[in-house]
């Protein structure tokens, strides 16, 4: 289609109210019983439908959402992907997801705007230079593309920083990945939507689960706002609020739930085509394609469902951003937002059985599930057809809570993304 082609059909939409267009996917309305029920339509919940359906040929599945698909953290989060994780089992899991965002477009056919414009980690001291090296090269050996940068390096990457020496955190160097990026989120969620739809996949909108069908201590179903709807599996990825379906399924889950934060300027022309992140600042920002400086930074302190955050932590990431990027301190912020992520003790998500026979987690990706969307959701799926983990999943089981066999990401994961 041309580009001229495009625009007219856009206008005569526009016009006639748009009655010509076909919708992407529909709302179903529940069916009595499938394989599987996914319950969430958040990216890991949509990903894991079209990886059943696409990859295992389990397409009775659907997806039950309580609000609107995308309308939990996977629309709300800073969009950052990478996968410069320390342990060799998170760089596994998230260098798989790195590598499935890189065909997402042409896999789901649905521009999910994947642009690998590369992290900058910034590092403010010789120590921090010496934490980052090694840092750098436990990620080197754990197979993902991570490079030690000095102060001109980064000053050639992103000239508007702060390389001021009396700053109040002078720039060393940084940590960098250059196939690290950012996405579009509500494309990520509509384009696994409309791929798993045309897969069979039933999508079921305003629907909340309330509770599971259980039978001989066996999930055999969930029941909802719609009525029961019974299955043989059932995945729980409902970030933000896994404790509360954990408590309604009988199992329980190490984790709390907190308001992260996130911020987007008016649209100010390009200034900075990079991720830049600053642990010792506590925020990092991103340019969006419209203009806006899309702004996050750490959790708020106290532990809440309050999806609104609080005003301590606007004021530590802000003057954080100013720090780092003076220039910005006369550009006006358009919106503030929260969403409520699910923090597990050593950073690193849960995938897996449940506790509860018949009902599987994925959760606890805390403030950096987004980038793990298509590898969350397609090892989710392997678990899910199989009833066995995939080699990926195996250590994120939730016994390594019992073991001890943690994977502290706590540095890795950042602040908030
Ligand atoms: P969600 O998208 O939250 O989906 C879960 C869904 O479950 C929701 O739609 C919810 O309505 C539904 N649900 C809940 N309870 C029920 C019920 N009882 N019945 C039916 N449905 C239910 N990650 C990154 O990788 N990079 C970033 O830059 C980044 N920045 C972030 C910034 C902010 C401000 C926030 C809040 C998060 C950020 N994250 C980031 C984290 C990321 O957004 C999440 O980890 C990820 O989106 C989780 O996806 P999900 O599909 O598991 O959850």
């Amino acid at each position: 289609m041309s580009a001229k082609y495009s625009a007219l059909t856009l206008f005569k939409n526009g016009l006639c109210g748009k009655k010509s267009w076909t919708p992407a996917w529909e709302s179903s309305a529940p069916k009595s019983a499938y394989d599987v029920i996914i319950v969430g339509g958040g990216g890991h919940g949509l990903a894991t439908a079209y990886y059943l359906a696409s990859k295992h040929g389990v397409n009775r599945v659907a997806v039950i959402e309580k609000g609107w698909i995308g309308g939990g953290n996977t629309g709300r989060n800073t969009t950052v992907i990478r996968s410069n994780y320390f342990y060799q089992e998170s760089t596994d899991l998230y260098d798989l997801s790195l590598r499935l965002y890189e065909g997402l477009s042409r896999e789901l056919n649905y521009n999910v705007m994947f642009s690998q414009r590369g992290m900058l980690t910034l590092l403010h001291s010789e120590p921090e230079m010496e934490m980052g090296a090694r840092a750098v090269n436990a990620m080197q050996l754990a197979g993902s593309d991570a490079e030690l940068l000095g102060r001109d390096e980064v000053c050639q990457r992103a000239p508007t920083l702060n390389f001021d020496p009396q700053a109040r955190y002078p720039i060393h160097g940084a940590a960098w990945q250059g196939r690290a990026g950012t996405g579009r989120h509500d494309a990520v969620a509509w384009g696994f939507a409309r791929a798993a739809w045309r897969k069979g996949v039933d999508i079921i909108q305003n629907c909340e689960v309330t509770g599971f069908v259980m039978e001989g201590g066996m999930c055999k179903g969930v029941e909802t706002s719609k009525g029961e709807i019974r299955a043989d599996r059932v995945g729980v990825a409902a970030a933000g609020h896994s404790s509360v379906l954990a408590k309604l399924g009988g199992y329980r889950l190490p984790i709390q739930s907190y308001a992260l934060q996130a911020f987007v300027s008016e649209p100010i022309k390009p200034i900075v085509d990079t991720v830049v992140f600053s642990p010792a600042y506590g925020s990092y920002v991103s340019q969006s394609d419209k203009g806006g400086l899309v702004i996050g930074g750490g959790l708020d302190r106290v532990p809440s469902y309050g999806q609104r955050g609080n005003l301590p932590v606007q004021e530590t990431v802000l003057s954080g951003i100013v720090g780092m990027m003076p220039c910005l301190a006369p550009i006006k912020l358009l919106r503030q937002w929260a969403g409520i992520v699910d923090v597990t003790p050593d950073s690193s998500p849960i995938l897996g059985p449940s506790g509860t026979p018949g009902i599987y987690v994925n959760c606890g990706w805390g403030t950096g599930g987004f980038k793990a969307i298509p590898g969350g959701g397609y090892v989710f799926a392997h678990i899910l057809a199989k009833d066995e983990h995939h080699a990926y999943s195996r250590p994120f089981d939730i016994s390594r809570f019992q073991t001890g066999r943690l994977f502290d990401e706590g540095a890795a994961s950042g602040i908030a993304h």
